[in-house]
């Protein structure tokens, strides 16, 4: 099945708001094997949108349409599209009910705008909407489907999935099954070197790498009639692929690296502070990503000045002075003086210039150092990132992260 999708609204257009629905449909469609060869962008204008849908249908047989379904003026999909399919628009009860019953709980009155939300082309499958007012809905003539949906994400995302996903899942005949396994610390290239020949000789799981912020994700996707016959499929694909990566692959889909940190921080029963200079609290922010992060994290400190380094955290005046704050040795007693004032295990001090000025040939932009105090153990690394002020700030997040999870994997194999 080939499908488009149109994104009405000249908020779009001015560059007002980015357009996430379309990005959102398209990744599901491709999810779900469906061709989307074309995305439109339309203004709110009853003359452009009708031709948007008379084009769509020459090229394609779905049409996915989002926003316009509001209680305004300005919102047409739905009337366009009544006229298109030359229908009727017809009140729907359960709809209207709903309308007003939201109206009620809120205190709010009640406008005609809202009544025309639960008017429906006759004949549609109608969609509700647990997270707003209006309804979105499905037209299907002659081999040909327009779906309307809503133009806010939050109510889009939750109808699309529980509503759409499953219609479009009833014409096909294969559903595509897929597992990203997420890996942290080795660069793209890296991984396609190790797993060359399975790209290669890819047929059915299908492999595809893609990198991104620094973290690159592996796709293994299959085709298959059932889901579970999809798992069996992708199984041994990627235990060749855990065999070969090890411990650089650090989770599966949804897993984020801070959840992973987290709980393997919570399993050994590890407590944490962190000590921010460049990062400016990125590495605590990320970790407080993750609920029930208290039990191990226990304070962060942004020292972003010499005199925080050494008031906060007892860095030495000697040191800054002669090492300077972008050192090794200040990373070291920032670590150490994380620990020691938070009273954890583990302490982590980072420093380091993430630019665009404050370079020097000695320290470019980029130089980082990451101390992480563990007990009486301190260590030391040294970075030389590159890119912009907020990519350098990322990456040097992220490899904090990596670094952290890795001694925490370390050292469940040394116990062994
Ligand atoms: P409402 O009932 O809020 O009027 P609607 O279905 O009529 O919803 P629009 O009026 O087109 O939708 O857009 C409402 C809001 O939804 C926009 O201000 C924007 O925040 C968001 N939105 C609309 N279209 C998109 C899109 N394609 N991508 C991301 N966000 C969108
Ligand atoms: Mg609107």
């Amino acid at each position: 099945m080939k499908a488009e999708i149109i994104a009405v609204g000249t908020e779009i257009l001015l560059g007002e708001i980015v357009n996430t629905n379309a990005q959102y449909i398209s990744k599901r469609l491709a999810d779900l094997g469906i061709f989307v060869y074309h995305q439109t962008v339309v203004g709110d204008n009853p003359k452009r949108v009708k031709e948007t849908y008379e084009e769509g249908f020459q090229r394609a047989e779905l049409l996915i349409a989002t926003g316009g379904l509001g209680p305004t003026q300005d919102d047409l999909t739905k009337e366009i599209a009544a006229e298109y399919f030359q229908k009727d628009l017809l009140i729907d009860e359960t709809s209207l009910q709903k309308i007003y019953d939201y109206f009620q709980i809120r205190g709010l009155t009640i406008t005609e705008g809202n009544k025309k939300q639960a008017l429906i082309p006759e004949g549609a499958k109608v969609l509700p909407n647990h997270h707003g007012t209006a309804p979105g809905c499905v037209l299907e003539d002659k081999g040909k489907i327009l779906v309307l949906l809503p133009g806010p994400p939050h109510e889009m995302i939750p109808m699309f999935e529980q509503y759409v996903v499953p219609y479009l899942q009833s014409f096909q005949e294969e559903i595509l099954v897929s597992r990203v396994l997420r890996i942290a610390g080795i660069g793209e290239s890296f991984v396609e070197e190790k797993i060359k020949d399975l790209i290669k000789n890819q047929t059915n799981p299908t492999l595809a790498p893609y990198a991104t912020q620094g973290e690159v994700r592996l796709r293994i996707t299959a085709r298959s009639t059932t889901e579970e016959e999809g798992f069996q499929l992708i199984r041994p694909m990627e235990e060749e692929i855990r065999k070969r990566l090890g411990f650089h692959v650090y989770g599966i889909d949804g897993t984020s690296l801070e959840q992973e940190v987290v709980q393997l921080l919570q399993k050994k029963q590890w407590t944490i502070s962190i000590a921010e200079s460049c990062t400016g609290g990125m590495v605590a922010s990320r970790l407080i990503n993750y609920p029930g992060v208290s039990s191990t994290f226990m304070e962060g400190f942004v020292t972003y000045s010499n005199e925080a380094k050494i008031k906060r955290l007892g860095v030495s005046k000697q040191t800054l002075e002669e090492e300077g704050a972008v050192s090794a040795e200040t990373a070291k007693q920032m670590a150490i003086g994380a620990a020691k004032m938070a009273n954890t295990y583990i302490g982590i001090g980072i420093t380091g210039i993430a630019g665009p000025s404050g370079g020097t040939p000695e320290k470019p932009v980029g130089l980082v150092y990451i101390g992480l105090c563990q007990g009486d153990k301190v260590q030391v690394k040294k970075l030389q990132l590159s890119g912009d002020r907020e990519t350098v700030r990322k990456r040097v997040t992220l490899e904090t992260l990596d670094w952290l999870r890795r001694i925490l994997l370390k050292n469940r194999v040394d116990e062994r």
